[in-house]
């Protein structure tokens, strides 16, 4: 693609901007110039709808109000925090980072692209995103939403997931990038695609560059972006064990061999465990990540010896403590269901001996 006119680009960033500064949603991050507030949103809001993160995100800072606070927290207390926002994995980075920056930075939220950017779970574009939100300083980003708005303005042909795509969209930000208002500029192009540029039907007619549009000018609005080869969801069946004993119920931490949910706490399931199982409890279906679930959770008693580390008795009042996925959370047999399915547990030689619950 040759270089954009001048004119042209003129013309989309005044008319993008002054749309965006008049018409914005008012989002709890947009009320801040904080890099630690403007960083927890864009690691929440990657992957989670701004619907699911805005009340989420006020919690979190009300917990862990600043770079220190989230560096000498816990993990399962972040992890806690972030329960139903999913992509655990975030949480865990948003805490390292926050540990580098103290210990590498003194606590203070680097202002330079480069010491972002080598911040755990921080990639390109969370490093635009702050470097141009919080510091106003001259950075591009790509996400799906700017990808698709690019594709439709420029009628770019070809999926937008390749890598030869992907240097092109990088390309055309860094062109089209308001280098007076790189903040507001990069924000208004992410407004955009999540309200008039919908994935599935553009609102063109609302659309403050429609003129300037090609795909629009050429009434083929729906043929972009071009429609990415599909990742096929893996199937994968769960069978879980409630077992419950004078109270307490036996957690299982999930290490880092499993598919899903590492380093959670959760039921064992029936690979994990010497156990009888029992009645059924819950079929459930529930996707995580790129896997289609089928979990089956059944009251069970435990055979044999030993005693793992991985495992954990819990006060059933305090699962909620450990149970962060909504995995486990949408299962919970109800409070009279201890005996329901076994008959009681006396005479049953345990696999564990309790090792000790929260208080
Ligand atoms: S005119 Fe329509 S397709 Fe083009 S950028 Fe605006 S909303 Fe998207």
């Amino acid at each position: 693609m040759s270089p954009l006119k001048p004119r042209l680009k003129e013309a989309l960033r005044d008319g993008l901007l002054r749309w965006y500064r008049r018409d914005r949603r008012d989002l709890p991050w947009r009320r801040t110039r904080d890099p630690y507030r403007i960083w927890v949103s864009e690691i929440m809001l990657q992957q989670t709808t701004v619907k699911t993160v805005s009340p989420r995100y006020e919690e979190f800072l009300g917990r862990f109000p600043d770079v220190k606070a989230l560096a000498r927290s816990s993990e399962e207390s972040v992890l806690r925090a972030w329960a139903g926002l999913g992509y655990y994995r975030r949480a865990r980075a948003m805490r390292e980072a926050a540990i580098k920056i103290r210990d590498v930075h003194g606590g203070a939220f680097p202002d330079r692209y480069e010491d972002v950017l080598s911040l755990p779970g921080v990639g390109r574009y969370t490093a635009g995103a702050v470097m141009s939100i919080a510091f106003g300083k001259p950075y591009p980003l790509v996400d799906g939403n700017v990808a698709r708005v690019f594709a439709r303005l420029f009628a770019l042909r070809g999926d937008l997931k390749t890598s030869a795509m992907s240097q092109r969209l990088w390309a055309l930000a860094a062109e089209l990038l308001d280098r007076r208002a790189p903040g507001d500029w990069n924000q208004a192009l992410m407004e955009l695609g999540a309200t008039i540029c919908l994935p599935e039907a553009p609102r063109c007619s609302a659309c403050p560059v429609s003129r300037l549009c090609s795909a629009r000018i050429g009434g083929s609005t729906g043929s972009y972006p071009e429609s990415a080869r599909r990742v096929r969801a893996e199937p994968l069946r769960v069978e879980a064990l409630y077992v419950e004993r004078g109270g307490r119920v036996l957690l299982w931490k999930r290490g880092d061999g499993e598919r899903i949910l590492k380093g959670h706490w959760g039921f064992p399931e029936i690979r994990h465990v010497d156990a009888r199982p029992g009645k059924l409890i819950k079929t459930l279906r529930h996707s995580i990540m790129n896997h289609r679930i089928v979990l089956r959770l059944r009251y069970a008693t435990l055979q044999g010896g030993g005693r793992p580390k991985s495992a954990r008795w819990v006060n059933r009042e305090k699962l909620r403590e450990y149970l962060v996925s909504s995995l486990w959370l949408k299962c919970l047999p109800p409070r009279d269901g201890a005996n329901s399915g076994l008959g009681g547990n006396r005479g049953t030689r345990y696999l564990f001996s309790p090792v000790g619950s929260r208080k």
